[in-house]
């Protein structure tokens, strides 16, 4: 496919609003795509060169990009920055400077994004330059737009990940395919691959789909109840784990090979030398892939340390000092492969047993706390005793099911402290856009921020509540300052609000909002029913910053919101 034409199909795209008609337009591009261009054109449009774990990134910033249309176009850097100024869109001066024939193929376009992303080291911002220039060079008007506003991430088609697998469905004529999709998806995190491998070898090939060592695992998350009856009432007899309030990694071992990804599948080896160590050295599966929670303690108590401790982690640099400093340990709680066998589908009791049975004794390394019981009594005790010593609550586990990869359902349910009449669990929202705010707060320019729920049916966000409390002055200004590098002149193509923010912005970052209780509100799109009533959270406030582990899906979904406001009535009636 030649890359005019599939920027014909971005400015398709582009033009409409309509879900549905989103997922018609992308379902036909996938139909003309042939297999061995598919996962790029995927990748292409949602923004990326590969799938977020792998890591890659462009590298190129507005100014780099201006210096390489000025040098394409053969005009000054002034004028580049004139028509920016006069557009506020980069993608749009690039479209009235470049006027070139066009016929390079999307793999052709594709392998030169490549490479400017793979150039590193001395001299690498000047490589840069001259190869993205040399490809402009070469482009047509719309082909230019498009490349420009995707070299500075800006592309924002609103195609999230499961706007693809509908897309992907919808283009071999057969909406109920889905659900094989999803599932092969759930297992390797890579929708490029994916839709490869169905184009070439057909929906049998993806129904035997199967973990791959290396490729993310989409993470098993859990379900809540307000009470150990009600965990016993759900499963029965249980296997009962420890909620350690640490970093989740999944961690991949092939040989001497290790990558640990996060919670949203970033790949974060480098914060990690100890469990890497201790991964190669004392856990005696060849090839393996296993769950579980870091955690920061300190060495002379053993006591357990807050999240945000072991958070500090995430800094690249002085990472020799925080090991020091801060010593991890790592709960393994969960087994997905093992030599050539995949545990996924097996039962929980069998995973823990082979987990336990590949952990040799060391410092770093132990599998979690864990028993098995039918007593709601000691589920409490337990309970009660591990709040006390820092963590965050248990987890229970059914002892016949399987991992669900990239599910929430009542396989786990997670037990947390709750306060009667008050909302049982914290509520994460992704930022769609803020309020300037009056008074004191008008100062940063910021001082509310609108919060949204997502509703994977539909792969948008659905607006929940305004949070202007919780923040310090300082998390105000540094959150002013990062949301106006990802703000937007219209409200995002994936949002849906009834209020007006005075800045929207892409939905990237999530907070953890506490509220005193659900309510119903004609003021949010979460959940609203045919009168236009939705949902809203009554006394906001946000707990901690920017989550750095959530990407904007993993916000809580509508229904999950409308399942604790159900919850909710229970209390109160009781
Ligand atoms: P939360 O804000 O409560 O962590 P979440 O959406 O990240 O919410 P949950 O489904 O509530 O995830 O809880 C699962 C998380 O709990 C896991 O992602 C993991 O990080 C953590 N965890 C701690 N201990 C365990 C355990 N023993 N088994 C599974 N997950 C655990």
């Amino acid at each position: 496919m030649e890359f005019r034409y599939l920027a014909g199909y971005f400015e398709r795209l582009e033009a409409t609003s309509k879900r549905l008609e989103m997922f018609d337009i992308l379902a036909k591009l996938f139909r003309e795509a042939s297999h061995d261009e598919i996962a790029e054109i995927i990748y292409l449009s949602q923004g990326v060169l590969l799938p977020p774990f792998y890591g890659l990134e462009i590298g190129m910033s507005e100014k780099l990009l201006t210096r390489a249309l000025s040098d394409a176009a053969g005009a000054p850097t002034k004028k580049v920055e004139e028509l920016f100024r006069h557009t506020g869109d980069l993608g749009l001066a690039a479209g009235e400077l470049i006027k070139g024939s066009g016929r390079l193929t999307v793999s052709a376009v594709y392998k030169e994004l490549r490479d400017i992303a793979e150039t590193s080291g001395v001299g690498s911002v000047e490589k840069k330059i001259g190869l993205l220039s040399s490809l402009l060079k070469g482009v047509s008007s719309p082909e230019a737009k498009y490349i420009a506003r995707f070299v500075i991430g800006r592309l924002r088609l609103g195609i999230g990940d499961p706007t693809v697998l509908e897309a992907l469905a919808l283009s071999e004529g057969e909406r109920s395919l889905r659900p094989e999709l999803e599932r092969a998806y759930n297992l390797c995190s890579d929708l490029g691959l994916i839709a490869k491998t169905l184009k070439s070898k057909g929906i049998e090939e993806i129904k035997g789909f199967k973990v791959h060592v290396g490729y993310p695992i989409r993470m098993a998350l859990c379900e809540r109840v307000p009470s150990s009856e009600d965990i016993i009432k759900k499963m029965g007899e249980a296997a009962i784990e420890a909620k350690y309030d640490g970093f989740r990694c999944q961690v991949h071992k092939d040989g001497d090979k290790i990558e640990i990804f996060s919670r949203n599948l970033e790949r974060t080896t480098h914060m990690f030398p100890e469990i890497r160590e201790a991964a190669r050295k004392h856990f005696t599966a060849k090839e393996a892939i296993f769950e579980g929670e870091a955690l920061a303690y300190n060495e002379a108590t053993g006591e357990l340390f807050p999240f945000q401790v072991t958070m500090q982690r995430k800094r690249k640099h002085g990472m020799e000092a925080a090991t020091k400093e801060y010593p991890l340990k790592f709960f393994a709680f969960e087994l997905l492969y093992a030599d050539e066998e995949d545990y996924t589908e097996k039962p929980y009791i069998k995973r823990r047993e082979k987990l336990v049975s590949l952990i040799e004794k060391n410092p770093v390394i132990e599998p979690a706390e864990m028993f098995v019981t039918d007593d709601p009594k000691r589920i409490y005790t337990y309970f009660e005793e591990a709040i006390e010593r820092g963590l965050e609550g248990v987890i229970a586990k059914r002892l016949d099911s399987r991992y669900a990869a990239g599910a929430r359902n009542f396989n786990w349910i997670k037990l947390k402290r709750s306060y009667k009449g008050e909302l049982a669990d914290t509520v994460d929202v992704s930022i769609v856009g803020y309020f300037r705010g009056k008074g004191a707060r008008a100062r940063f320019g910021l001082g509310a921020l609108l919060g949204a729920v997502y509703d994977p049916k539909t792969d948008t966000f659905m607006t929940i509540s305004k949070i202007g409390s919780g923040f310090t002055d300082a998390e105000f200004s540094k959150l002013r300052e990062m949301l106006d590098e990802i703000a937007l002149k219209h409200r995002h193509p994936r949002v849906d609000s009834v209020m007006e923010a005075d800045t929207w912005v892409e939905p990237r970052y999530v907070v953890t909002v506490m509220a005193d209780e659900i309510t119903r509100s004609p003021s949010h799109t979460a959940g609203r029913d045919k009168d236009g009533t939705g949902y809203a959270l009554r006394f906001p406030r946000a707990v901690g910053f920017i989550r750095p582990d959530k990407n904007p899906e993993d916000a809580n979904t509508v229904k999950e919101i409308i399942g604790m406001f159900e919850a909710q009535k229970k209390v109160k009636a009781g």
